[in-house]
């Protein structure tokens, strides 16, 4: 048997982590994957397909491509329930401690073979953060009644009743029209709440789900809130041509969700840019589009690895000329665990990575010259108020 050399390790298995993973070890050079879950295919993985009558391009159906490509790869060694516990040493020269998160007992094959047993400590040249974002929780803001108002869910929830088939959980078959609003924006541009970013994805992600929603149910009467639409592309330019006759759009952000005027409904007030008063609206059912936040475990790899986060707790890069890069040299960001960033974007780091460290593993001097990201990649997004 052919020992497994490891020469990058990647943190985080979604499918930032797993896209460098394969990209580099197709280079011939050797992967260990370390995953703190019990399975492979981060947050992208939960997403539904929200293809019409046509494909809508969300990439959901990518990550279970990229997972059987990367259990197969014979240059990537994979480890869940993994934690990177030290990363002593230098770019070039890294030692890192891996140790075992606890077992779960219901682990099935193939996962149960790449459960990690015991403290491992593993050379490496370069690190890979690529440990994501999570969707942020909307039970946090108390006035829009999520986990309070049974009719108001978030767009997670949708995303899982369509992935199981089950959308007469949420708008069960009937005569009179039900009335769906969509909230944008829920934990993003929230200066207050000190996220004053955008996520990116969400404007897109409600706009798939009304197309999927009306394709299901003609008859659903669907109401979107936003600020300004993030959906800049020629192919969501004709998306919205297409609901735009189909659904309405009213710009403000709504602030309050309560209980509507008869059993069951439920009131959204809103003010629109430039007006003196709210307006109330009823519906049957509201659909909060989550943003994301930071991942919990930023802070203490953070503090682990000996790296920068930036105002929001993201991974900060060191400036604009080292995009994708830490603040430790060696030390390499793919995904959304440097600012939110959808599976695409987050594909387009990984390969960007990866041709960074096809260039410079195996160099002698990673301090004084940083790896210079391809034209045309992209780096992390802006951060600040967009
Ligand atoms: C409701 C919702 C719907 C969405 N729909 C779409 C869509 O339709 N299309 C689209 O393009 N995007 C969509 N997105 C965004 C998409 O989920 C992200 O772009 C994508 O998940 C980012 O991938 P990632 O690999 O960077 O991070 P993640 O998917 O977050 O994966 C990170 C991985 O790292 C692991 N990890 C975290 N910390 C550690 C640690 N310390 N050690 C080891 N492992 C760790 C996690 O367990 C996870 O497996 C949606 C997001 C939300 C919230
Ligand atoms: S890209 Fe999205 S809509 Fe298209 S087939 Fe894949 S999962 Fe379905
Ligand atoms: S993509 Fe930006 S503008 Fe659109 S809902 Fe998300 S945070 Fe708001």
């Amino acid at each position: 048997m052919i020992k497994h050399r490891s020469n990058v390790i990647v943190v985080g298995g979604g499918i930032a982590g797993m896209t460098v993973a394969r990209a580099v070890a197709n280079l011939g050079i050797g992967v260990t994957l370390v995953e703190r879950g019990h399975q492979l295919g981060g947050h992208a993985a939960n997403w539904a397909c929200m293809a019409t009558d046509e494909c809508a391009r969300c990439s959901a159906c990518l990550v279970q491509d990229q997972i059987s490509q990367v259990s197969a790869h014979p240059g990537i060694e994979v480890l869940l329930g993994a934690r990177l516990e030290s990363c002593e040493g230098e770019a070039g020269r890294f030692q890192v401690t891996v140790d075992p998160e606890p077992r779960s007992e219901t682990l099935h094959p193939p996962w149960r073979e790449w459960l990690l047993g015991e403290r491992r400590s593993l050379p490496s040249q370069a690190v890979v953060l690529a440990t994501g974002s999570e969707p942020y929780d909307p039970s946090e803001d108390l006035l829009l009644g999520y986990g309070h108002f049974g009719g108001v869910v978030s767009t997670r929830d949708l995303d899982h009743v369509l992935r199981e088939d089950d959308l007469a959980r949420f708008a069960p078959e009937s005569d009179t029209p039900l009335r769906v609003a969509f909230l944008q924006c829920v934990g993003s541009r929230n200066r207050k709440s000190g996220r004053e970013y955008c996520s990116q994805f969400c404007c897109r992600t409600t706009i798939r789900l009304v197309d999927r929603l009306m394709f299901l149910r003609p008859t659903l009467e669907t109401t979107v809130f936003y600020i300004d639409l993030q959906i800049m592309s020629k192919e969501f330019g004709a998306f919205y041509d297409r609901l735009g006759n189909k659904a309405r759009f009213i710009q403000g952000v709504p602030a309050e969700v309560c209980p509507g005027e008869t059993e069951g409904t439920l009131r959204v007030y809103n003010v629109a840019p430039g007006a003196d008063r709210t307006e109330a609206f009823e519906f049957d059912r509201v659909v909060l589009a989550v943003g994301l936040v930071p991942t919990d475990s930023h802070r203490s790899l953070a503090e682990v690895m000996g790296l920068d986060l930036n105002e929001f707790g993201y991974f900060a890069e060191p400036g604009p000329d080292a995009p994708l890069q830490a603040s430790r040299p060696g030390v390499f960001l793919a995904g959304a665990c440097g600012g939110p960033a959808d599976i695409q974007g987050s594909r387009r780091q990984a390969m960007a990575v990866a041709a960074m460290l096809s260039q410079h593993l195996g160099e002698r001097n990673w301090h004084q010259e940083r790896a210079q990201i391809p034209a045309g990649s992209g780096g992390h997004v802006k951060t600040g108020r967009n």
